[in-house]
């Protein structure tokens, strides 16, 4: 019997997660995208019923703690799948300069909500006795510190770490950190165009441009649900 799966991809406005979306719509596997908004590409399959979505602003702890996951996902599934990706670059600057309201900003984002929703989807997985699955999309940056990064090298490094905790509190919860390389995304234009002194490693970020290091969002999403065994 085909196995009854519910995919959620956070933060698929843009970037690797609007294609992680527009492929899972393409398979007919109607993924649940939750964050601030959809790209209007996704406004119709919305509309028909092929995507869902669930809208939530991140970085506003009570957004996630209000929303009905309940709405979205289906009765009974085997499988509950979520891919973290929703994520903030800035702020950008050494630590004396960064205000503290965006500091606690690209926690929320980055950090929080991730552990919010992971709280969320284990109650309703127990509840549907279905299995949950976590891929959380980290990033190099998580585990080595960058001048100029340390809110987004930080709250990444939490995001893991929670997860990482989560493991060994619930070995039946599968949990996965997939490392995506460097995408052709905002999240790079906004490093490349940042300020040298508040980025002192600026010109690496610019070099992977002049370089063509930069990956296509779609092929690694292609990559990772392939992986994954979701497409
Ligand atoms: P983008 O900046 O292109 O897109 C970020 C996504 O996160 C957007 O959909 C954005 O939605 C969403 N998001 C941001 N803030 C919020 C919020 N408050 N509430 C809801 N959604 C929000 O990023 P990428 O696609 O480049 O990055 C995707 C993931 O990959 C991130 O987790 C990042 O850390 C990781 N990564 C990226 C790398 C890169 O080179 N780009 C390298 C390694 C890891 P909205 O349009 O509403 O802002």
């Amino acid at each position: 019997m085909e196995q009854q799966r519910a995919i959620i991809v956070t933060g698929a406005s843009r970037g690797l997660g609007f294609e992680l979306v527009d492929l899972l719509i393409a398979a007919d596997a109607k993924p649940i995208a939750l964050g601030r908004g959809l790209d209007p590409r996704h406004e119709a399959a919305a509309g028909m019923n092929t995507c869902i979505f669930v809208a939530a602003d991140l970085s506003v702890s009570q957004s996630l703690d209000q929303i009905d996951l309940a709405r979205a996902l289906p009765q009974s599934a085997d499988e509950i799948v979520v891919i973290s990706n929703a994520g903030v670059i800035e702020p950008i600057g050494t630590l004396d300069v960064i205000d503290s309201a965006s500091l606690a900003a690209a926690f929320a984002v980055n950090a929080l909500a991730p552990a919010i929703l992971a709280r969320k989807l284990l109650a309703a997985a127990d509840a549907r006795r279905s299995r949950l699955r976590i891929l959380n999309i980290s990033t190099g940056a998580a585990r080595r510190p960058l001048p100029g990064l340390g809110a987004y090298c930080a709250s990444k490094a939490a995001a893991l770490m929670i997860f990482d905790c989560l493991a060994t509190e619930r070995p039946d919860v599968a949990i996965e950190h997939i490392d995506p390389g460097v995408l052709d995304t905002d999240m790079q234009s906004t490093l490349r165009g940042a300020d040298d002194q508040a980025l002192p490693v600026r010109q690496m970020f610019a070099s992977f441009e002049t370089e063509a290091k930069l990956r296509r969002p779609r092929d690694v999403a292609r990559e990772i649900l392939v992986g994954a065994g979701l497409l």
